[in-house]
């Protein structure tokens, strides 16, 4: 890890979201490019001989942390709803209905009330598996515990008040964290919303409000009073 340049990969990163401003905007084209960021993400993970990846305990099937408030880009949330909209009408209506309830939940919570809610994300099916993973968002990605004992300790701990380490595998941490980073400037410095959202409250109003991606991402203009209703 010590001989990674995160603050270059960050920039590369940038650059290749960061339009010229006079560049028609290509939604099409910027989730390709996101789709090849996640696959280039994978490879330098698998490239990864040394460290504590060998450590890694985060598994198909465990829920545990599943429980959190998920900051994802405007970029990302379109990643998701195209994803979505694959879904046959039954399996799409159940998310509408989950992300429904869940939103009426947890709108306004904060970080740590969220948590304590322990209420599970609106994308987990009912095994317990991450129905959106192939296009999960970056946050969810840096997750990458060493100890789920640690890990679910954390997270029981936090609804006493008490604050317990979690222990991570610091490169892929490091590596999606600065991915967001990179995706979220450039998209900025391209004209466009590089914001973050909640997940939940995000992909409800995608949802609920076909047609406006192009806008959205171009002007900007939502708001957490448009994701409250
Ligand atoms: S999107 Fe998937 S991985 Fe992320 S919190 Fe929801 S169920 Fe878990």
């Amino acid at each position: 890890m010590a001989s990674f340049d995160f603050a270059q990969f960050q920039l590369e990163i940038q650059k290749r979201f960061s339009l010229p401003a006079s560049a028609t905007v290509d939604i099409v084209q910027l989730l390709s490019e996101l789709e090849t960021v996640h696959s280039d993400a994978d490879s330098l993970l698998e490239q990864q001989t040394d460290g504590d990846r060998s450590l890694l305990a985060c598994a198909p099937g465990c829920q545990d942390c599943c429980v959190v408030n998920v900051s994802i880009t405007l970029l990302e949330g379109l990643s998701i709803l195209q994803f979505l909209r694959q879904l046959d009408s039954v399996g799409l209506a159940q998310i509408i209905a989950r992300l429904d309830k869940l939103w009426r939940d947890v709108r306004g919570l904060d970080d740590d009330e969220r948590m304590m809610s322990r209420r599970k994300c609106a994308f987990l099916d009912d095994q317990g598996y991450c129905i959106i993973y192939p296009v999960r968002p970056l946050f969810c990605r840096s997750v990458s515990s060493t100890d789920v004992e640690l890990c679910r300790g954390a997270i029981t701990g936090q609804v006493f008040g008490e604050l317990r380490p979690v222990m991570m595998y610091q490169f892929q941490l490091q590596l999606y964290k600065t991915i967001f980073l990179g995706v979220a400037d450039g998209l900025e410095q391209a004209g466009l919303d590089g914001r973050s959202f909640q997940l939940c409250g995000l992909i409800r109003y995608l949802l609920n409000h076909p047609g406006q991606e192009k806008g959205l991402l171009t002007e900007s203009s939502l708001s957490w009073n448009d994701l409250y209703p």
